[in-house]
């Protein structure tokens, strides 16, 4: 089970979970997979696919519970039955109504089941996908880039390449793995970001949300005009293209778990707020916030615009994470507290 949480961890899967996958036989491994983009093959059926004949009587270990529905693949479950595996051992149930009874038939089938296989590490594997599902909204995922001195953009507004080349990697691989991307419009008006996830092989490219509440940015901006996914948050009544999404507004602005649940119901597990600091900070101040990742430079600039402004909110964090990314600093916090955390 150790090695399918390790195998869960590659890919970007996005909106669908993390799951890997081993089969073994007479103690050995005959065939092992992961899910590697929405749209793929599952890693049950990689894993089946590889395993072949050997697949007949033997153990199959997988993170979550096999899929029992037909989606964009054939369920899991059948392709299990088909195989002859005897046994298999499940680390963590499926809390999505649509796709579990996984076990359920598998039992049906005179497979016998075990369940809650090192069921914690496989949770933190798979956190955005529990989350969002357990809780009906995106797990949400806060992004700063900052000089030592706290600043994510000088005076003028100019704030290109403040950490370095291995931070921004990290960066890319963060928005293709939520699979959304959401900036207010401050950020577009001074980046024109394209914000799509610049990572070798990857499949599928994370959906751009943009709260726009007036409706003011021009359609000609790249991530409007570039083909890629986009949405745009307006506020109600003022439809005008076809990527626009209405949500009503309060004296803060949006009502952010309106958007939120906008995102859910376009199948979004995972949203990556970019920025820029008071589209952060509103998130962080109603408590929507999962987690922070915060890359920070050496270089400083002295005077220029604060992350989250004037506005900061008190914050209740804890460090899970922390490594050396060339001279950038990367640290990973937990948000404690809030609507969305115990
Ligand atoms: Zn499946």
């Amino acid at each position: 089970m150790s090695r399918a949480i390790e195998l869960s961890r590659r890919g970007y899967p996005a909106p669908n979970p993390h799951v890997g996958c081993v089969i073994v036989r007479d103690g050995e491994m005959v065939g092992e997979g992961w899910h590697d983009f929405a749209g793929g093959p599952h890693a049950e059926a990689m894993a089946l696919a590889i395993a072949g004949a050997r697949a007949l009587g033997a153990d199959l270990y997988c993170t979550l519970e096999p899929c029992n529905h037909e989606g964009r693949t054939g369920p899991c479950t059948h392709a299990i039955i088909q195989a002859g595996v005897a046994r298999v051992f499940v680390a963590v149930r499926d809390p999505n109504t649509k796709a579990s009874g996984g076990i359920e038939a598998l039992v049906k089938a005179g497979i016998a089941c075990d369940v809650g296989i090192l069921e914690e590490e496989a949770r933190v594997a798979n956190e955005v996908y529990l989350t969002a599902i357990e809780r009906e909204r995106p797990y949400v995922v806060v992004k700063s880039a900052t000089t030592s001195d706290g600043f994510i953009a000088r005076t003028d507004g100019t704030s290109k390449w403040i950490t370095g080349e291995e931070a921004r990697a990290v960066g890319h691989r963060l928005r293709a793995d939520m699979g959304c991307v959401l900036v207010g419009r401050v950020t577009v008006e001074r980046d024109d970001p394209q914000l799509t996830a610049r990572v070798p092989g990857i499949v599928n490219q994370p959906l751009r949300a943009v709260l726009d509440p007036r409706a003011v940015l021009p359609s000609t901006h790249r991530v409007f005009s570039d083909g890629g996914p986009t949405v745009r948050f307006v506020k109600k009544g003022l439809t005008q293209e076809e990527y626009d999404v209405e949500v009503e507004t309060g004296p803060e602005g949006f009502v952010l778990k309106q958007v939120l649940g906008a995102l859910f119901e376009r199948g979004m597990i995972g949203v990556l707020v970019e920025g820029g600091g008071e589209t952060a900070a509103a998130f962080l101040r109603k408590g929507l916030v999962d987690r922070i990742e915060r890359f920070t430079s050496p270089h400083s600039f002295g005077t220029g615009h604060p992350w989250l402004g004037s506005s900061a909110p008190e914050l209740k964090l804890k460090k899970v994470a922390e490594e050396r990314l060339g001279e950038d600093l990367h640290e990973t916090f937990l948000v404690l507290g809030g609507t969305n955390r115990p």
